[in-house]
């Protein structure tokens, strides 16, 4: 129930519902030749318009409405980056019905926990996902239709789906003239679980007037700034809070998109970046070291690339700079969660920053940066006491605003809000222009002695010294203190450094009560499946080593 003031005086605008649909018919319209590529799971490369993309669109839509889906069904994708997927993003919702995209990596156990959540009636998979597919169609007993998002040349000779369907036969039979349905901008409109690290994944259903508003806001020069001059790469999956919002905003302005399908290597990224012209991608700081490596070792360097948004995770400053510094590439700073559709804050400098010493620029850049328009934030200490803006206390962020959930789905409305702002589990300072900076999630800070430590802050410096690749900071149990913070590192291949090395960079750069007890050389740190450093399983990885701080 609103516990809104009613005015007596309505304005006399059209209340025209903010349908997702209007995107891709706005594109089809105005943008009809601007190009969508994509990398196939074959590695060849597919092109066509946005004015063939509505088409198809319109054939999928068609189809489905074939099966006797009524408004508010969900339909399933387990799908790369493509354009396939990409088509899904408009038909599914557009019709009415609810886009439930799965990220594959999940554990089996937990993709057919989500179908089934989800009361999934159809399921669109890419072919590299037949098996997960197959798991649900095992399992989940009302998953009736499933499609194979390929060709009939491409369809798998064995399977134990009956009647699987092939999606360019599907829609192949279906007409390419689609009457968009127009109904409640408050509908469903598409449901991205949590890859949480511990218990179910939890439903987070976006509507299209929440998409709609996300799009606005993304496409803002302070927040994504994507216009119909740039070329987009979402590298951030489709099956991850919806490519952040990318595929709709891309439609919006009506820029260019490549879709990276699978291949994430750094020559196949730079293949398309240079290729295509890209101008602007986004995704988690871990994709980006492998193009970093490959353009180092071929000293190539960007043509069009001029701005990435990374965000996820921290993004090591070493990351940050060498690609501002060495290959010319803006990168902003972004923070964000599946519950916020997912953008939070951004990291771009405002007008008073312009006459600042670089020193201080570059320390603006390290943070989050600043609420976009539509997200309110507030902090607390753990007692519920607000914290001020002063760019040191530390404390528990809370956030608002028309694209953060209320509720988790089948979970009552409000349920996920404490006194009415959703709590994001993120500690953080916030300076008095509102720029946040992340110190950890509230998980995985390392409490030492009465002291909180910064994992984040700790793999940050880390990261700094030449020849480590990636570090994680984690905190082990100690007797005395609690907690004590311990690293866990991949060196650079064919460096020779060692723990002394390491510890001894560090010493002059981080609080004596900071250094890690111990520092752990490996190949492998644990990711999850949306490519972030899984702490819980490096906690256990590590636990049993005992701390050598007295
Ligand atoms: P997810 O819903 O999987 O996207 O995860 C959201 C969480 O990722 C946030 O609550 C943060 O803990 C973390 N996160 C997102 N962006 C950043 C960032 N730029 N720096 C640090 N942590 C981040």
């Amino acid at each position: 129930m609103s516990d809104y003031v009613q005015s007596p005086i309505s304005g006399r605008t059209m209340n025209r519902p903010l349908l997702i649909s209007s995107l891709i018919k706005n594109a089809a319209r105005y943008f009809s030749d601007v190009e969508i590529v994509s990398r196939m799971s074959d590695g060849t490369v597919h092109r066509y318009t946005y004015g063939d993309c509505h088409a198809r669109a319109q054939r999928l839509a068609n189809a489905l409405a074939q099966l006797g889906l009524s408004i508010g069904d969900r339909v399933a994708t387990l799908g790369w980056n493509n354009y396939r997927h990409f088509e899904a993003y408009f038909a599914i919702p557009g019709s009415g019905l609810v886009l439930n995209t799965i990220n594959p990596r999940l554990h089996a156990d937990q993709i057919t926990y989500i179908a089934d959540h989800a009361e999934a009636k159809c399921v669109l998979f890419d072919l590299s996902f037949l098996e997960q597919a197959e798991a649900i169609a095992a399992q989940c007993p009302g998953a009736a239709t499933f499609v194979a998002m390929c060709a009939a040349s491409e369809m798998p000779e064995r399977t134990s789906i009956s009647n699987l369907i092939c999606y360019e036969d599907f829609i192949a039979a279906a007409s390419d003239t689609y009457g968009w349905p127009e109904f409640d901008e408050t509908a469903a409109s598409a449901l991205c679980y949590t890859s949480g690290t511990t218990g179910n994944p939890k439903g987070v259903l976006y509507s299209h007037r929440s998409t709609m508003i996300h799009s606005y806001a993304e496409v803002m020069p302070d927040a994504f700034n994507i216009s119909s001059r740039d070329v987009i790469m979402p590298v951030v999956p489709m099956y991850h809070s919806n490519a952040w919002g990318l595929p709709y905003a891309s439609a919006l302005a009506g820029a260019k998109l490549v879709l990276p399908g699978p291949m994430m290597d750094g020559k196949s990224l730079y293949e398309l970046i240079d290729g295509e012209g890209v101008t602007f991608s986004a995704g988690v700081p871990t994709v980006w070291n492998g193009l970093l490596d490959y353009i180092k070792a071929r000293e190539l360097s960007f043509t069009t690339f001029k701005r990435m948004n990374i965000g996820g995770s921290a993004c090591p400053t070493a990351m940050m700079n060498t690609f501002r510094h060495t290959h010319g590439v803006d990168v902003i700073h972004a923070w964000g969660m599946t519950e916020m559709s997912p953008m939070g804050t951004i990291c771009t400098l405002q007008g008073r920053h312009a006459d600042l010493p670089e020193a201080d620029i570059q320390t603006l850049r390290e943070t989050q940066g600043h609420p976009v328009f539509g997200v309110d934030m507030l902090l607390l200490d753990d007692q519920g006491v607000e914290l001020p803006w002063d760019g040191k206390t530390t404390g528990n962020l809370f956030v608002k605003g028309p694209w953060v959930i209320d509720s988790y789905f089948k979970h009552p409305v409000g349920s996920a809000l404490e006194d009415g702002w959703l709590p994001t589990g993120d500690v953080v300072t916030i300076n008095s222009q509102g720029y946040i900076k992340i110190m950890d999630r509230s998980k995985d800070i390392i409490k030492s002695g009465d002291e909180w430590i910064s994992s984040i802050e700790v793999e940050n410096i880390a990261q700094l010294h030449e020849d480590v690749h990636q570090a994680a900071c984690i905190g082990i149990p100690h007797p005395k203190w609690g907690e004590r913070p311990v690293l866990v590192v991949i060196a650079r291949a064919e460096a020779e450094i060692s723990k002394d090395d390491l510890l001894a960079f560090l010493e002059d750069r981080i609080a004596k009560w900071w250094m890690p007890d111990d520092i752990h050389f490996v190949d492998t740190i644990d990711l999850g499946p949306t490519g972030k450093v899984l702490k819980n399983k490096l906690r256990d990885r590590f636990a049993k080593v005992e701390s050598t701080a007295t």
